[in-house]
């Protein structure tokens, strides 16, 4: 989504550009996502609490959060920067700053890409359904933030949530409703970007694994595939949970590590109708109507990139989902579920905050990577912003 979105903001302003991607444009993190696109998540992901909670979580083998124990100097130096980005200070900082790229962002996609390209979007708004009095407190808390950065937003209780979602039963004390928010189906997204960047004259190159750059002084001025080589005035580093092995090679700091989340899809049935996307609180999982189908997913492993998958983290989203959705009580069995379950690697930087910007050594280096769970949301703003910064 990065590489691409910024792909498309430069060929607008008219670069000649080409996008060397190691797959094929057809699977990837920002294929089977849950397509949120919310300036709701204003709160980064290191917080104060988080530390404590994960360790808890690290436990349990269907846990939503889990770090393997590895000794990394890369993971440790991610972790040891996470716990002190963990603070109150950087998360009321951040803030705004989330609001804002989310909002330019959705704005991007609502007034440019729409124009060009369909993707099943939709406004509105995105549902965090909580059980207990303290995700209720917890949940008003937040909500109170995103009131006072001018947001719109609407606490509901049971009542409230049955007749916003009336096809649906929950088992849940009520529900924050980020009105504000949109959401898309983000392997559409992806198509329609690839044909976009074809009719824009971009040159998309599959199979093409960078693997080292040449400089000359403070410039990059070639990108190398294997074999092949690319002359360059500008380069963008958008190689998502790859991208800190890359920025390696030209001896960046760059921490990011792979946060492997998992989805499946179910059918809708007609008396399970839900109108729009949400978060399960207390589940950590989240939901997405995408046509006659229903996404489910959630977790954050941070692994090895090569790990094989850990099939139970998803026996935990579908805890989730029963517990919360009585209709899918016994519905779902993991056994028809399991071959058809996708996952992706989120690229988390230390705090969850973004890296949009230009490299303090590199002149023509920009960097777009690191936005962890919020990669589509901001991904127009993304290729903007990256746009404008190769532009100076
Ligand atoms: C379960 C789940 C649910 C999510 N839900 C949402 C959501 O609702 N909303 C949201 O905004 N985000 C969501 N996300 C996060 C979002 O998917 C990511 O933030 C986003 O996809 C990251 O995009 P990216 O372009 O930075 O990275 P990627 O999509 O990983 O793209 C990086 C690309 O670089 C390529 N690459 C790597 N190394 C090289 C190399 N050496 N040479 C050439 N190519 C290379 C890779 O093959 C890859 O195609 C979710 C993620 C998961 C797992």
């Amino acid at each position: 989504m990065s590489g691409l979105s910024s792909a498309r903001y430069l060929a607008k302003a008219g670069w000649t550009v080409t996008v060397l991607e190691k797959g094929d444009f057809t699977d990837g993190c920002s294929y089977g996502n849950a397509g949120f696109v919310c300036p709701s998540h204003y709160i980064q992901l290191a917080t104060p609490g988080i530390a404590k909670q994960g360790l808890k979580w690290m436990l349990k083998s269907t846990s939503p959060f889990y770090i393997q124990p590895r000794l990394d100097p890369a993971l440790l130096r991610w972790g040891v920067h996470f716990l002190k980005r963990a603070k109150q200070k950087y998360v009321t900082q951040n803030a705004a700053s989330l609001r804002d790229i989310g909002l330019l962002s959705l704005n991007e996609y609502e007034q440019v890409w729409l124009g060009e390209m369909d993707f099943d979007y939709q406004h509105k708004g995105m549902l965090e359904v909580f059980q207990t009095q303290a995700a209720f407190k917890e949940c008003t808390h937040i909500a109170k933030i995103g009131q006072d950065l001018g947001l719109e937003i609407e606490m509901l209780d049971k009542t409230g949530l049955s007749e916003l979602e009336p096809d649906t039963e929950w088992n849940a004390m009520g529900a924050v409703y980020y009105k504000c928010d949109g959401h898309l189906n983000p392997a559409k997204l992806m198509r329609g970007l690839y044909n976009n960047l074809e009719s824009l004259g971009v040159q998309l190159r599959a199979n093409q694994q960078v693997t080292g750059f040449k400089k000359q002084g403070p410039l990059i001025t070639e990108v190398y595939a294997g074999e092949n080589s690319f002359k360059a005035d500008a380069v963008v580093l958008a190689a998502g949970s790859w991208s800190e092995q890359l920025a390696r090679q030209l001896h960046l700091n760059l921490p990011v590590v792979g946060g492997r989340g998992y989805s499946f899809m179910v059918p809708v049935q007609n008396h399970h109708r839900i109108h729009r996307p949400g978060l399960l609180v207390e589940g950590r999982a989240a939901f997405t109507p995408l046509g006659n189908e229903l996404r489910f997913g959630g977790t954050m492993e941070i692994r090895n990139l090569d790990a094989p998958m850990s099939l139970n983290r998803v026996k935990g989203i579908i805890n989730a989902v029963e517990n919360f959705f009585p209709d899918y009580r016994g519905q779902l069995d993991f056994n028809k579920i399991k071959p058809a379950i996708w996952s992706g690697f989120r690229p988390v930087s230390v705090d969850g905050m973004p890296y949009i910007g230009k490299s303090p050594s590199i002149e023509n280096l920009v960097v777009a990577t690191g936005h962890a769970q919020l990669g589509i949301s901001l991904g127009a703003a993304t290729g903007l912003l990256v746009s404008e910064l190769v532009r100076g």
